[in-house]
């Protein structure tokens, strides 16, 4: 191959990479030296019903993962742990099985050892019955199992990217994922019962080290101000969040710059001021419904924080885009046969598509961004293109075994790797 050992591992660490395969136990060891659950020998699939009550609609399966998991070595994430610097991180989070899920005795079909690693027991059944686990891993710069907390997660995904925007760059974190598998719960805060804990989520834990790094010698004399933008994209079409959710209008001018025309840019000075903000504007959010989630989210928030100059013209210095994206699952929900909906979904595919070519484009360093695809990559355009843009995208995962599909889907999205590393092949 024509790239050397250097480039090769820089490639591999800016485009990060879940490569994803089947495995048997005994194999899991084997290959990528990210991969460090190492397997015991053991007699798998033989025991049965040791773990668990008879009661369970798959025991089957559940034993099985149990069985598989006995043989996983563990290493969790912690707070301790080294944050490489990455151009592009992908990362993957998986929340814990919620009361609903429980009270239907769902079996939990993902594993975490740690590492980046994550592993999806998809259970299968032959021919004849005889029911076996499809075992698949993926690999990521970052994998949060269900004990992390956000700001765990935020610790290793936003934070290392604040700086950047102080040294005039443009950073962007998204969340992925289908709905109700975590989004707006990792960027907005938990949810204790209706109320949401905005303190506690990566917009505002973002807004605290900002106002940190404001606030530090080494980056007072730029003196910038702070200021917050809050919109959704749905259908395609912005709304002002801050702004009684007003129409906005995208324009590109002949430099190919991209302006959402009018949209309210406010001010603030403090963390509780970007937390009001983000109450209000959520509250206000578009959302449809789909039986998957009665408050299924179909449309893309963005909360930015930009960083300006306090000249005459306030130059813009950095800016940070925090994206909460509307849920991919595909229009294969057979209750969903209504006009509306399927132009909903069709229109949030076409934007995630939009999404994952930019970034691919932003980690080849090509000159052509596909950012005109669609709504969500004109307005983030800014993002995709330059030296000092960084991206972080964090998949959310449900862990029941009812999700297993949409688990899938979403693993493969974040998942470049593959075929980014097979066009290298083929060029070399
Ligand atoms: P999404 O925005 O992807 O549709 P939500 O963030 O609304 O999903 O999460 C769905 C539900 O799951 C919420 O009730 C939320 O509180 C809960 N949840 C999500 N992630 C976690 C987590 N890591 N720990 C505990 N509960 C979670
Ligand atoms: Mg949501």
């Amino acid at each position: 191959g024509y790239l050397n050992k250097y480039s090769w591992r820089n490639l591999l660490s800016t485009f990060l990479v879940g490569r994803r395969k089947s495995v048997a136990p005994q194999d899991l060891n084997k290959g990528n030296k990210r991969q460090s659950c190492v397997v015991k020998p053991s007699d798998v699939q033989t025991k049965r019903g040791k773990f668990g009550e008879p009661s369970r609609p798959n025991q089957k399966f559940y034993d099985m993962i149990q069985d598989f998991r006995e043989t996983l070595e563990i290493t969790p994430l912690s707070a301790a742990d080294l944050i490489e610097p990455h151009r592009i991180c992908v990362c993957v989070r998986k929340r814990p099985l919620n009361k609903q899920e429980l009270m239907k005795k769902e079996i939990d079909v993902v594993s975490v050892p740690g590492n980046g690693t994550l592993l999806v027991h998809e259970p299968k059944q032959k021919v004849d019955l005889t029911k076996y686990l499809d075992n698949q891993v993926f690999h990521f710069d970052y994998s949060f199992d269900d004990s992390a907390t956000n700001e765990l997660v935020y610790k290793f995904t936003a934070k290392p990217l604040v700086q950047s925007i102080f040294e005039g760059g443009v950073a962007t974190c998204f969340a992925y994922g289908q709905t109700g598998s975590g989004k707006t719960h990792t960027m907005g805060g938990d949810f204790t019962g209706r109320q949401q804990n905005s303190s506690k989520g990566i917009y505002a834990l973002a807004a605290q080290d900002v106002f940190a790094h404001l606030n530090h010698r080494k980056f007072a004399n730029l003196d910038l101000s702070v200021y917050v933008t809050f919109f959704e994209i749905y259908n395609g079409k912005v709304y002002d969040l801050l702004n009684k959710k007003t129409k906005l209008r995208v324009l590109e001018d002949d430099r190919q710059q991209v302006q959402v025309v009018g949209l309210e840019e406010v001010y603030v000075s403090t963390t509780e001021e970007v937390i009001k903000i983000l109450q209000t504007g959520s509250a206000c959010r578009t959302s449809g419904q789909t039986s998957a989630n009665a408050n299924s989210s179909r449309s893309h928030a963005v909360l930015q924080i930009v960083l300006r100059r306090n000249d005459r013209a306030t130059t813009l210095h950095g800016k940070f885009s925090l994206v909460d994206l509307a849920g991919n699952e595909r229009g294969t929900d057979v209750n969903s046969y209504d006009r509306s909906t399927l132009v909903e979904t069709a229109e949030i595919n076409r934007s995630l598509l939009a999404l994952k070519e930019c970034i691919r484009s932003l980690g080849m360093n090509s000159d052509h961004i596909p950012f005109r695809m669609s709504t969500l990559t004109k307005v983030l355009r800014d993002s995709f293109i330059g030296e000092k843009s960084r991206t972080c995208m964090i998949a959310m995962v449900s862990p029941g075994m009812a999700s297993c599909d949409y688990t899938m889907n979403t693993l493969r999205y974040a998942d470049r790797g593959n075929d980014f590393i097979k066009e290298m092949d083929q060029t070399s």
